[in-house]
């Protein structure tokens, strides 16, 4: 199946062909600005017995891909805290028709895994990094562990997790001075920066976002007139700059931005196992009670279907004061 005949369309015209599953919760990070991934402590029948094994995610993401979901990116919490998180990748990874597997970590453990991952499935990963200074980092990770994540990094490459992209989100007076440093960075180690506009998700408070939240649209203007080449990906409708140098940095742009909800192409999949329809949007679908339940294929690819055609772009175009 190829990602550009997606079965899935929603209300809007949007296909869907993205999977973003939440294997955990838990995260051995604290940083200050977290989301979540939109989901609130306590929101859903969560606990142990509700997460999700390595079969039940290997049959998820089956019954998806046949429907054509056929990207499936693995978040937290930190994924690589699930002691059994190879067996899941092998489990996905056996999925037929998955065109692209990766994993978006904290990179504390990639030292240790990312091989182990790699040889079970895992296609790339997105690291998380905001700064290369140590005592920001400690102060936005509540960790002091950059010197394990450097090495995760490095592992990962090693290991053929490629293309690598860094996730910087980008806080103002915080690490916005940085960027150009991150991107040679990024560029000697050869991988993607990405840097990520703050989201006012479900549990960052508003006094947190006024302070730190920084408009990407001076970085994006810069990165336009030194760029050799821009192209606008289909996901999110997300610009990637491709400079002279051969560094190459990707914008994530999601605050008040109709254009990259109109080009959102995923559902998100929580730790407790509920089909999330938006990052910013409390509703979600039972996926996991009905399949312990028993039920068929058929019926679990009802509940997918019932989630596209329920979500929703969050920003529309339409909307007063929304570009
Ligand atoms: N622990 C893993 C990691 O660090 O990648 C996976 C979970 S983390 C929530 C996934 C990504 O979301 C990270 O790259 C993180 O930087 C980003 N993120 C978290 N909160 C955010 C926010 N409020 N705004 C924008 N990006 C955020």
């Amino acid at each position: 199946m190829s990602p550009k005949t997606p079965l899935l369309i929603d209300r809007f015209g949007r296909p869907v062909d993205g999977l973003r599953i939440s294997i955990t919760d838990a995260c051995n990070f604290a940083c200050i600005y977290c989301h979540r991934e939109g989901v609130r402590p306590g929101a859903g029948p969560a606990g142990q017995e509700r997460l999700m094994s390595p079969e039940e995610l290997g049959r998820i993401a089956r019954v998806a891909a046949e429907l054509g979901i056929v990207k499936v990116k693995l978040t937290g919490g930190e994924p690589t805290l699930r002691p059994d998180v190879v067996d899941v990748v092998a489990e996905i990874a056996a999925a037929p028709g998955l065109v692209d597997l990766s994993m978006t970590t904290n990179g504390s453990r990639l030292a240790d895994l990312a091989y182990e991952l790699a040889e079970a499935g895992l296609m790339r990963v997105n690291v998380s990094l905001d700064t290369l200074d140590p005592a920001k980092f400690k102060f936005i990770t509540g960790r002091d562990c950059l010197p394990e994540v450097l090495a995760g990094i490095e592992a990962a490459l090693d290991a053929g997790l490629r293309p690598l992209k860094l996730n910087m989100v980008l806080l103002r007076g915080l690490n916005d001075h940085e960027v150009w440093r991150m991107v040679e960075f990024a560029r000697e180690k050869g991988a993607i920066l990405q840097v990520i506009e703050l989201v006012r998700a479900p549990g960052v408070p508003e006094r947190f976002y006024a302070a730190y939240h920084a408009d990407l649209a001076g970085l994006e203007a810069e990165l336009a007139r030194r760029a050799e080449r821009v192209i606008r990906r289909e996901l999110q409708d997300r610009p990637k700059f491709f400079l002279p140098d051969g560094a190459e940095v990707e914008l994530v742009r999601p605050v008040h931005n109709s254009r990259f909800c109109a080009k959102c192409r995923r559902l998100r999949l929580t730790a407790d196992g509920r089909l999330k329809l938006c990052l910013m949007r409390p509703d979600a679908l039972d996926l996991l009670g009905p399949l312990r339940a028993g039920v068929s294929d058929e019926e679990l690819k009802a509940i997918f279907k019932r989630a596209v055609e329920l979500r929703e772009p969050f920003y529309k175009a339409d909307a007063i004061g929304q570009s």
